[in-house]
């Protein structure tokens, strides 16, 4: 069988320019980066004013055993052009840090995959690169304020914004800086995050323009004084060059399919402590230039699903026409309590112990109204009778379910449900927003817990109710709410899988990100600086005299 990277390397990629008039791109709205990629710049004004189809593409909650999110977006958008539609695709950056870490990247697999694979795993067109020069250029400027006279009077105690570098490097979670004496700064605790953790990165995801991006760069706050006042970018006065460092990173990349249809990867927040999708101006722009956009969001319907309806689908100006939620018979049999070793025998007592994960994400996606559909990822280990029972289960909440083949046909692998799709997305939906906007942020959370993952309320922390007496004093308190949680459970607990009940969510903390215009709500312990496992995709990676890869997936 064919590695990803093996597939990948012996597709027929078009020369980026036909993928560009392919998806109606004028030529002052591209410049190629080499031969197959493309940044674009689109006027708005020069295409049509009725936005296409969104296809949101979600999940179960993930397990070890795989969900293949990526994987389906691509195939379904494949799917979609097979059977005549004009579609487009719109993904999100992968990130080193995993790409050198856990197997797995964010370009799909098997036979639905965006290409060049190995240059958008890797350094891609150096977006990641300028967010991490950007976070760090910030991070220098503070330090040298305070070692400066410290003119602000920054409390270097009470500093928000750390370093970020894109490797999973658990030993730079905590660290010591300005050692060394007098000459080299104030010494004091910092620490790395991800660069995909930036609040940058949400910036970066979230901005129609560069104006609105600086604005939004000078909005974050990044620490407190003595007087515990917040401290912002626009007091350091460097939202300019943070924003000038960006000029070419806001700009949506475009590439191509193994099918080549035209695909918008841009940007690639988390969907825990950021809201998980590409960019609004990737996704907006293939609104305006396909009739039918197909989408991702990150980890399961609780996490990236919840924060597309609820916070990228206002400021996007426009809701999912259509959700596919993602399943594995694999992963349903995980949360029916399966061990990932077992996974390939059939085992229909835990597939149906653990479609009641399904039917949670079924019950919450259906509620706001748009068309809900399954896909069901099949795997080669999947039996007809287990296929079945997930069709069946889908049946009992209204929703149809279809299989996705697309790992091993690529589009011709999910002509069923690309036709679902186009059918479900001409019907008008009555989209239902889960809260409203001046919902206080303990509202807000009460009912993603209540309705979203099914739990029975939220806890405050001493330290979170504390904060948000004084988030109120500043005005904070309305801010749309993005959930840190687990992406394993619907709980805060990892280990609950399936669908558990009466659980409580526990909020620990909340971090203001203003720039991006949310407030995180910590619950469990979540990692802004991920480690490696014992055995790093880094020792399987490698590359030969001609330039040749191997080893990344
Ligand atoms: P997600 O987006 O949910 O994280 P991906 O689409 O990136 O998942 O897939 C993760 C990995 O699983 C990829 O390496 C992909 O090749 C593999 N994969 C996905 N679907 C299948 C399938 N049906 N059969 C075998 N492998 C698959």
């Amino acid at each position: 069988m064919q590695t990803d990277i093996e597939i990948a390397q012996a597709a027929e990629v078009w020369p980026i320019e036909k993928i560009a008039e392919k998806a109606g791109l004028t030529p002052a709205e591209w410049e190629p980066y080499g031969r197959d990629k493309a940044k674009i710049s689109v006027d708005e004004t020069a295409h049509k004013s009725e936005l296409g189809k969104l296809v949101l593409v979600t999940s179960i909650n993930p397990t070890p055993a795989g969900e293949g999110k990526s994987t389906v977006t691509v195939g379904l958008a494949d799917a979609l052009n097979g059977i005549g539609q004009q579609t487009m695709v719109a993904l999100r950056e992968p990130s080193l840090g995993p790409v050198m870490g856990l197997k797995g990247g964010a370009t799909g697999g098997g036979y639905a995959q965006v290409v060049p694979m190995a240059d958008i795993n890797l350094h891609f067109t150096g977006d990641f690169h300028a967010l991490t020069s950007a976070h760090n250029t910030l991070a220098a400027v503070i330090d040298n304020s305070i070692y400066q006279g410290n003119p602000l009077h920054i409390d270097p105690r009470r500093l928000l914004w750390k370093r970020a570098l894109d490797v999973n490097d658990r030993a730079l979670r905590h660290v010591t800086i300005g050692l060394g004496g007098p000459t080299s700064g104030v010494p004091r605790e910092d620490g790395f995050d991800i660069t995909v953790a930036s609040e940058l990165m949400a910036i970066l995801t979230l901005s129609h323009d560069l104006m609105d991006m600086k604005a939004r760069i000078e909005r974050i706050v990044i620490g407190y004084t003595y007087d515990k006042e917040p401290v912002t970018v626009k007091d350091l006065g460097v939202a300019g060059a943070l924003t000038t460092l960006l000029k070419d990173a806001i700009k949506p990349n475009l590439v191509q399919t193994l099918a080549q249809t035209p695909a918008l990867i841009h940007g690639g927040p988390f969907a825990n402590i950021a809201q998980g999708t590409n960019s609004i101006r990737a996704t907006k722009t293939a609104l305006q230039l396909a009739d039918y956009v197909v989408t991702e969001a990150g980890f399961g319907a609780d996490l990236g699903g919840e924060k597309f309806l609820d916070f990228k689908t206002p400021l996007l100006g426009k809701h999912p026409d259509v959700i596919v939620v993602v399943a594995t018979v694999r992963a349903l049999k995980m949360h029916g309590g399966l061990p990932k070793t077992a996974l390939t025998e059939p085992d229909e007592q835990a597939l149906a112990t653990g479609l009641a994960n399904l039917g949670q994400h079924l019950q919450s996606m259906t509620r706001y109204g748009v068309p809900v559909i399954v896909a069901v990822n099949r795997f080669v280990t999947d039996t007809p009778e287990e296929i079945a029972m997930v069709e069946a289960y889908a049946r009992d909440f209204g929703v149809q379910a279809y299989v996705a083949d697309v790992w091993a046909k690529g589009g011709a692998g999910a002509t069923e449900l690309a036709s679902a799709v186009a059918e479900a997305a001409q019907v008008a939906s009555d989209f239902k927003p889960l809260y409203e906007a001046d919902d206080d942020a303990v509202v807000k959370i009460e009912k993603i817990v209540q309705t979203i993952y099914g739990g029975a309320g939220v806890e405050l922390s001493d330290k979170a109710a504390k904060q948000l007496r004084e988030f109120a004093k500043r005005g904070w308190d309305k801010l749309p709410v993005i959930m840190a949680k687990t992406q394993y459970s619907l709980s805060d607990d990892a280990k609950k899988l399936g669908a558990p009940k009466d659980f409580k969510i526990h909020v620990r903390e909340f971090i203001p990100k203003l720039g991006a215009g949310f407030l995180v709500v910590m619950t469990g312990t979540v990692l802004t600086m991920p480690g490696l496992p014992s055995h790093p995709a880094a020792y399987d990676i490698d590359i030969d005299e001609n330039g040749r890869i191997t080893g990344l997936f």
